[in-house]
């Protein structure tokens, strides 16, 4: 049984755009996803919300990779035209 020890993580900063062209960029986003170096193992984030929101952090489906809304420090995001969704679990 892996005892989990070591790990590797990967992110990768996006650029939300307001339409589809991509032309004027109103957020940004960090997408992070972690897993176990020695058994793969992906890890999932606890406690967020299932979806996609530029305004708060949330997961994937699965909550193996969390979605962190950011910005550049110091500057404004509009923010405008962005929609995001989120998923409820009905159990
Ligand atoms: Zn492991």
């Amino acid at each position: 049984m892996c005892e989990h020890q070591n790990f590797t993580a990967n992110v990768s900063v996006g650029r939300l755009a307001a339409d589809e062209s991509g032309e004027k960029i109103v957020g940004f986003s960090a997408d992070i996803a972690v897993k176990c170096l020695d058994c793969g193992v992906p890890f999932e984030f606890i406690g967020l919300p299932m979806g996609y929101s530029p305004t708060q952090p949330m997961c994937s489906v699965d909550g193996t990779e969390a979605r962190m809304p950011l910005k550049p420090r110091g500057e404004a995001m509009s923010l405008e035209g962005l929609a995001g969704f989120s998923i409820r679990k009905v159990v």
